[in-house]
């Protein structure tokens, strides 16, 4: 994330059909890091609808973030319930608060939590920041990153399933790198203004053409970027029409 590397010309050309395909998604930044990772947290294992609920549910719920730090677990969890995983997500949602706080008495600072965790975020370099994040009780690369893209517009990098899946069959990481490392590979790699559309066209092209189980490779427009074709058998990627 600090060191820019440059886009391959595969990269670039894998770039500009995505959007082709499935045009240029904007990001619109809340610039609130804490309520995004709070959401981030709520939204796994669940939907979007069901997490989206939870969230607004507890926010409804608790004027503050010190407010939801101090409540009895089991109030925060019945605000959550919806999301699923409350007796899980309540306490982890709770310990980062602490976590915080702690380290923000130790530095002998008064803002709030929201301003306090902005303020650590945003004086790092990115990868740092992503670094930092994943001290965090509960937090792991993707939440980390997502929270840095989604909210902040950060060139972290996300890699859900959809998005390891699809980049390593196409060829822009190697076989054998796992998806921890591949979130600094793609974030030193990209042009800071294609961390999100790449992101959000990789998981558009896995869900509707590139799916785990049998790729579309048939009537899929990147197939002659694409790895995968030939590393595997002749049916799975059978030669398209036309
Ligand atoms: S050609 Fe097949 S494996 Fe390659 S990106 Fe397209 S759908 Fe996925």
């Amino acid at each position: 994330m600090s060191t820019t590397i440059g886009p391959t010309l595969h990269l670039m050309r894998v770039y500009d059909k995505l959007i082709e395909m499935y045009g240029e998604p904007k990001n619109e930044p809340d610039n609130d890091p804490l309520g995004g990772l709070v959401a981030t947290i709520l939204s796994q294992h669940t939907s979007d609808i069901n997490s989206g609920r939870a969230y607004q549910q507890l926010i409804d719920t608790f004027p503050t973030w010190e407010a939801v730090r101090d409540a009895p677990t089991y109030l925060v969890a019945e605000a959550i319930r919806s999301g699923g995983l409350a007796n899980i997500k309540a306490p982890r949602i709770q310990d980062v608060l602490q976590t915080l706080t702690d380290q923000q008495q130790a530095q002998g600072g008064k803002q709030t939590l929201s301003e306090y965790f902005y303020d650590e975020l945003m004086k790092r370099e990115t990868e740092e920041a992503w670094r930092y994040l994943q001290k965090l009780p509960g937090v792991g690369p993707k939440t980390a990153a997502c929270v840095l893209m989604f909210h902040l517009n950060l060139p972290a990098f996300p890699l859900d399933t959809h998005v390891h899946r699809t980049s390593q069959r196409l060829g822009l990481i190697l076989p054998n790198v796992d998806a921890d490392k591949a979130h600094i590979l793609f974030a030193r790699v990209l042009p800071p203004e294609w961390v999100y559309p790449l992101h959000v066209n990789l998981i558009t092209h896995g869900r509707q053409i590139c799916h785990a189980q049998r790729p579309e490779c048939s009537r899929c427009p990147l197939y002659s970027q694409c790895a995968y074709v030939g590393s595997v058998n002749a049916q799975e990627t059978a030669i398209p029409n036309g």
